[in-house]
């Protein structure tokens, strides 16, 4: 082998064992934020970690495993513990330190009282969508997964994550996703290879259409005004998927983008290679 070929083949090589640096999303230990720790293994077994008893997404990088853990926005800053599941039955702990965060407050008026004030009939409807939606985001499977996101819509960012919402005045749940102010009927595009695991047209979220990724990571688009995907398809990063809409509980045409990992709703811009524009 010449030195030429003998250099290109461990070019070749490292690159094949380096992913890109921008494979893991950035570490935000905080409330809906996601925390990227290092576990204290090697090997090539992917090792088994869990969190609040539900188990962890876990990834390669430059030959480590990093367990890749959504921190509810519910949960107090302090120290937190994750566990190591071994194939033995024993278990390791893992402490890391959750940290503070403010999320500001946002006041809307939504000009439809019924999507502030439910009525019993609605109440019912919106039980029966919670149930569909949680079970997309209980999706679980071992695979390897892409975590390098790209933009699912083009547009400015119109809400941040985590807002402190009153709909006319009353306190309500805080924004668990971002909001992209993209044009009426402008494409929708799937960040990243997955596969879909629910699509329907919901109280609040109107027509909506969840992905699960690999491991737990499932992202949801709300709003459209059209899906172009049906349950099971699988999608390869830039496919489309609907158009930007305003069904369910808007002010106006955008993209309600939520992305869940072990469970919990967290700030999706974390996966973004690129980033949301400011308004
Ligand atoms: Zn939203």
């Amino acid at each position: 082998m010449t030195r030429f070929a003998f250099n290109a083949a461990l070019l070749l090589a490292c690159l094949i064992a380096s992913p890109p640096a921008d494979a893991l999303p950035r570490h935000q230990a905080v409330p809906g934020g996601v925390a990227v720790i290092e576990l204290p293994a090697t090997g090539a077994a992917r090792p088994q970690v869990s969190f609040r008893d539900r188990p962890v997404m876990v990834i390669a990088e430059n030959e480590r495993w990093f367990a890749v853990v959504g921190i509810p926005l519910s949960m107090a800053p302090g120290p937190a513990s994750l566990s190591i599941d071994n194939p033995d039955g024993s278990a390791l702990p893992l402490t890391f330190v959750i940290g503070n965060i403010d999320y500001p407050e946002q006041r809307l008026t939504i000009g439809n009282k019924r999507q502030v004030d439910p009525t019993a009939e609605d109440l019912e409807r919106i039980a029966g969508d919670r149930r569909e939606i949680n079970r997309a985001f209980r999706s679980w499977d071992r695979e390897p997964v892409d975590t390098a996101f790209h933009l699912p819509a083009i547009g400015p960012r119109s809400s941040a994550f985590g807002l402190r919402r009153f709909f006319n005045e009353q306190p309500r749940s805080p924004h668990s996703g971002v909001d992209i102010a993209a044009p009426d009927k402008s494409a929708v595009v799937a960040p990243a290879a997955g596969v879909v695991v629910a699509t329907g047209d919901y109280f609040f979220n109107g027509n909506t259409v969840l992905i699960h990724h690999g491991q737990g990571l499932v992202t949801m688009y709300c709003h459209l005004s059209e899906i172009d995907v049906q349950d099971g398809e699988r999608l390869d990063a830039g496919d489309p998927i609907g158009k930007i809409g305003q069904t369910g509980r808007v002010t106006g045409p955008h993209l309600h983008w939520s992305l869940s990992l072990n469970q919990v709703r967290v700030n999706p811009e974390l996966f973004l290679v690129e980033p949301i524009p400011a308004q």
